[in-house]
């Protein structure tokens, strides 16, 4: 019988998600998905140190957003919670016992102090099978004396014991086998009697088997700890349904040169993490791809494709089109080159598709953090406008820049239009237009254009130069979009009383 997919992400909250984890997450989500399983958001806090303040909160917001859902989890419930490590620890507590009474782990006394001397005498110091009987351990303590060091309360951890000699072999659905010695390995520390808490390894193995994991899809960062994972599903006893392993790339720098890390962003100006983030001890602020003004669906079809392609060239698809084309066939082994200029013309491509109504609605906290009050315009007035602009923008804050003039009317005028554009006849061929354009009963760009057109002709007008002009009174300057429909959008009032406006306050230049 096929196995039931499950697959979870296992944060640690210890920070803001960084992209690297969000494009994780997703290929969990895409996966889960394409194969009708279990998405299990899982918060693996035994790290008391590391813990940092609003961090889960922040994972939670910052999906919720991408709209990677979760089945499973701290806030959703489920069949095999609590799904919060630190609210987990009887059952840790369990299964250390049972690793003891095996005698696949033992309890370990020295000090850091003792540590550091020993670092210190021996090079390349591990503590492993070479070493470990010449520690303070339940290896060569009498038990009596491990039992009587316990009662005293003595601190002691408790460590994996690694038999040396064998070949580990650790499966991975990317890579191929990948075989080590457990010689290499050390005696990792599973559990600290300090905290009552397990290390990242022991629960992570323990929840993994617990909630039923089928694929443990992760960044290539853990691939070094596989190995011992591999040991801890055997020394459980857990061999036969141990999760099959996805190591991912890593997300590399823009260059191509090394991981992409917060500096590379800050150096080059794009965020590295989705949402914004205060971090709570410095007060540091980093820029998130929320608050960048960028889609949430562009975010996601960009980082779907660092690291996996359809089998083809396409590019822009909606997460239901990546969910039914995902697979790990189509995913590199190579670190993927973050190259955020394409972030931003998938943004571009997203806000080009998405309805002009609904635009505007993103662009109105725009207007407002610019002072222009939304509620002054229709709804159509603005979503109009900005349909007009949209083709130039590759965020909504980008909109503000190509739209502004249609909210408020131009209280400068470029210099350099002035310079070029306003020669001495202006003030008199405007004034003009503005009386023939107060005659029109009929405002649309259909009705209006021939009227100018024909003004200018039998005038012998120059054509550049009327037109220009009549686009600096309205517009501050000579660009923006094709002038009748702006005219006819901004209806005969305003246009007129920016022509007049301009007659009066325009300087030519000298
Ligand atoms: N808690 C680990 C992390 O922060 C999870 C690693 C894993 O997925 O096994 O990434």
């Amino acid at each position: 019988m096929e196995r039931e997919v499950r697959v979870r992400f296992a944060p640690s909250p210890t920070g803001p998600l960084h992209i690297g984890g969000v494009r994780t997450a997703l290929y969990n989500y895409l996966f889960a998905r394409k194969h009708g399983g279990k998405m299990i958001l899982r918060i693996e806090d035994t790290d008391s140190r590391r813990f940092v303040p609003g961090a889960e909160a922040y994972i939670n917001e910052a999906l919720a957003w991408l709209g990677i859902t979760i089945d499973e989890g701290v806030r959703e419930g489920g069949p095999y919670g609590p799904y919060k490590q630190s609210e987990r620890r009887d059952i840790y507590r369990h299964y250390v016992k049972q690793l003891l009474d095996n005698g696949k782990a033992y309890i370990a006394f020295d000090t850091p102090a003792e540590l550091d001397a020993r670092r210190a005498e021996v090079p390349n110091f591990q503590y492993d099978a070479s070493t470990r009987m010449s520690m303070r351990n339940s290896l060569t303590l009498p038990a009596d004396e491990v039992q009587r060091l316990i009662d005293a309360g003595e601190q002691y951890v408790v460590r994996f014991l690694v038999e040396p000699g064998r070949l580990v072999e650790v499966n991975d659905l990317l890579r191929g086998k990948v075989t080590i010695k457990s010689d290499i390995l050390d005696d990792k520390v599973l559990y600290k009697s300090a905290d009552d808490l397990p290390t990242y390894h022991l629960a992570n193995i323990v929840d993994d088997h617990l909630m039923k994991i089928s694929h443990v899809i992760r960044g290539e960062e853990w691939l070094p700890s596989a190995p011992l994972h591999v040991l801890l599903y055997e020394a459980f006893g857990w061999a036969d349904t141990a999760p099959d392993f996805v190591h991912l790339p890593l997300l590399l720098k823009p260059d191509g040169k090394g991981k992409l890390s917060k500096r590379d962003g800050d150096r080059l100006g794009f965020p590295v993490f989705p949402l914004e983030w205060h971090d709570p001890a410095s007060g540091e602020v980093s820029r998130g791809y929320r608050e960048s003004g960028y889609l949430p669906e562009a975010v996601v079809n960009f980082l779907a494709l660092l690291g996996w392609n359809p089998g083809d060239d396409t590019e822009v698809m909606s997460m239901d089109e990546l969910i039914s084309k995902f697979s790990f066939d189509h995913c590199s082994r190579s670190g993927a080159r973050f190259a955020f200029d394409k972030g931003k013309w998938f943004n571009h491509t997203y806000l080009q598709a998405l309805p002009d109504e609904r635009l505007a609605e993103l662009f109105k906290p725009v207007m407002r953090a610019h002072g222009v009050d939304p509620d002054t315009f229709s709804d159509s007035y603005i979503a109009r406008a900005v349909g007009m602009v949209k083709g130039r923008i590759n965020f909504v804050e980008d909109l503000w820049d190509q739209a502004a003039f249609f909210f408020r009317a131009p209280e400068e005028y470029s210099e350099k239009d002035v310079r070029k554009r306003w020669s001495p006849e202006m003030p008199e061929l405007m004034r003009t237009l503005a009386a023939i354009l107060e005659q029109q009963s009929d405002f649309s760009a259909a009705a209006v254009e021939p009227v100018i057109m024909d003004w200018i002709k039998s005038n012998s007008l120059h054509m550049g130069n009327v037109m220009n002009a009549f686009r600096l009174t309205v517009v501050g300057e000579c660009k923006g979009p094709h002038m009748f429909e702006v005219s006819e959008l901004m209806g005969k009032d305003e246009t007129v009383r920016r022509i007049l406006a301009g007659v009066e306050r325009i300087k030519p230049a000298e």
